[in-house]
C-alpha cells in the first residue's frame, strides 16, 4: 500500500516538476535575451530558444559541450581558466556585474553582446546562468549600452566633427586662394621690377603672411576641437577597452560577417590612457578595417597587443584590399579619403590622439592580406590597479 502511495507521490512530484519546468520554459521563450546555464566546468546544461536563434545551434547540439565554443578568441581558449580563477579566488570580474563583450555565431561571425551572469547552487552543485542580449540591433543597443554612454557621446561628437570639418575645409579655402593670388601677382610684377612695383609686392607678401596665419588659426581650432574635453589619463585595462571598442564598432557597422580575433597580451594589460580617446582610435581603425573589407570574400579582423618594455604595441589588421598607393603616400594627412562619404579625418585624429599619449602610429601590410595599423601606448603594468 505504502509502496503504491510512494509511487503516486513520485509521479505527482514529477508531473509538478514537469509543469513547473514547462511554465519556466514558456516564460524563457518569450524573453528576447538568450539564456544559457552551465556547470562549474563550463559544460552547457540548458540553452534557451532565444539562444538557439542567436547562435545558430539547437539545444541538442550544444548540451554537454563547453560554453567556450560560443566565444571568439581569446575568451574561447581562456574561459576554463576564468572559471577556475573565480572558483579559486571568489574574485568577481563579470558575475553579477554585466558587461559588453563579443560572442561567436555558428557560422564563425563575431557579434557584440551584453552578457550578465548569475550564480546559483542547485543541489549543492554550482551553476552559472548567462543572460545574453544581441547588440547587433540598434534599438537594443541604445537600451543596453547606457554604461557606454560616454563613448557613444564621443562618437556623436565625431559626427559633429564631420560637419565642422566641412565648414573648416570651406573656410580654409579662402585664405589659401588669397595666398595663391597674391603670390601669382607678385611673380608677374617682378618681371619688370621698379620701386613702385616692389612696394606693391611688399604689401602683397605682407597679405600672404597674414592669410597664412589665418589658415593656421583655422587648423588650430580643428585640433583644439579634437582634443577638447576630458583628457584624463588613468591606468586602464587594455583588454576591456579593446573589447568594448570592437563591440561598438561592430554594432555601428551593423555587420555580422567579419570574423574578429583578439590576441591580447594579458601580461601587458595595464596602460596609461584617456580611455575615451584611445577607444576613439580603436573605433576608427576597426571601422576603417570593416569598411575596407566590405567587398572582400574573406573578412578577418585581428586585434593584437604585445608588451614591449615600457610600451604596449597594439595592431589592428584586416584581410581587405590594402592601402591604395595614393593614400599610403599621404597617410594620416587630414582630408585624404577614398570614400564617397569619407571626410578623411579618422586617421589624422588617430595620430593626434596617439601622439598626445606619447606614442607612435604607422601602417604596413598585414599577413591577413590587407592592412595592419600599429600604435604604441605607455605600459603601466606594475604601476597600480586598473
Ligand atoms: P575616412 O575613413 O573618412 O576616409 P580616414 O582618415 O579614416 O578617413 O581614412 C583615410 C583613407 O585611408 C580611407 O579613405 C581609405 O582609403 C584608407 N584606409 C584607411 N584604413 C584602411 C584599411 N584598413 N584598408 C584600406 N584602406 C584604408
Amino acid at each position: 500500500m505504502s509502496g503504491d502511495r510512494q509511487a503516486t507521490d513520485e509521479r505527482r512530484g514529477r508531473a509538478r516538476l514537469f509543469a513547473h519546468e514547462a511554465h519556466l520554459r514558456s516564460i524563457l521563450e518569450t524573453i528576447p535575451d538568450a539564456m544559457i546555464v552551465i556547470d562549474g566546468h563550463g559544460a552547457i546544461l540548458s540553452f534557451s530558444a532565444a539562444a538557439e536563434r542567436m547562435f545558430g545551434y539547437s539545444e541538442d547540439e550544444v548540451l554537454g559541450e563547453n560554453v567556450s565554443m560560443l566565444m571568439p578568441s581569446p575568451d574561447r581558449e581562456q574561459h576554463d581558466r576564468y572559471i577556475d580563477d573565480y572558483l579559486a579566488t571568489g574574485d568577481r570580474k563579470i558575475i553579477g556585474i554585466g558587461r559588453v563583450t563579443n560572442a561567436r555565431h555558428r557560422d564563425g561571425a563575431t557579434f557584440p553582446i551584453h552578457l550578465h551572469i548569475g550564480e546559483a547552487l542547485i543541489d549543492g552543485e554550482r551553476v552559472f546562468t548567462g543572460f545574453i542580449r544581441d547588440l547587433t540591433e540598434r534599438q537594443q543597443t541604445e537600451l543596453r549600452l547606457h554604461d557606454l554612454q560616454s563613448q557613444l557621446a564621443h562618437v556623436s561628437r565625431v559626427t559633429a566633427m564631420g560637419t565642422l570639418a566641412t565648414s573648416i575645409a570651406h573656410e580654409l579655402n579662402q585664405p589659401l586662394t588669397a595666398v595663391a593670388n597674391y603670390v601669382e601677382t607678385s611673380r608677374d610684377l617682378l618681371e619688370h621690377p621698379d620701386p613702385e612695383t616692389l612696394e606693391i609686392v611688399r604689401e602683397a607678401l605682407q597679405e600672404c603672411a597674414e592669410q597664412s596665419v589665418r589658415a593656421g588659426q583655422i587648423v588650430r581650432r580643428l585640433r583644439d576641437f579634437i582634443s577638447r574635453g576630458e583628457s584624463e589619463r588613468r591606468v586602464e585595462s587594455l583588454s576591456r577597452v579593446v573589447n568594448e571598442a570592437s563591440a561598438l564598432a561592430l554594432v555601428d557597422a551593423g555587420v555580422r560577417a567579419s570574423e574578429v580575433e583578439l590576441r591580447l597580451d594579458r601580461q601587458a594589460d595595464k596602460v596609461l590612457i584617456d580611455r575615451i580617446q584611445v577607444q576613439q582610435v580603436l573605433l576608427n581603425l576597426i571601422r576603417n578595417a570593416i569598411e575596407a573589407m566590405a567587398g572582400s570574400k574573406v573578412q578577418r579582423l585581428r586585434i593584437t597587443s604585445r608588451g614591449e618594455g615600457d610600451e604596449v604595441h597594439v595592431t589592428i589588421e584586416d584581410s581587405g584590399p590594402g592601402l591604395t598607393r595614393e593614400v599610403a603616400a599621404q597617410l594620416f594627412q587630414p582630408f585624404v579619403s577614398t570614400k564617397a562619404e569619407g571626410m578623411g579625418l579618422g586617421l589624422s585624429i588617430c595620430r593626434t590622439i596617439v601622439a598626445g599619449h606619447g606614442g607612435r602610429i604607422w601602417a604596413d601590410a598585414s599577413t591577413l592580406g590587407g592592412t595592419a595599423f600599429h600604435f604604441t601606448l605607455i605600459n603601466a603594468e606594475g604601476t597600480g590597479d586598473a
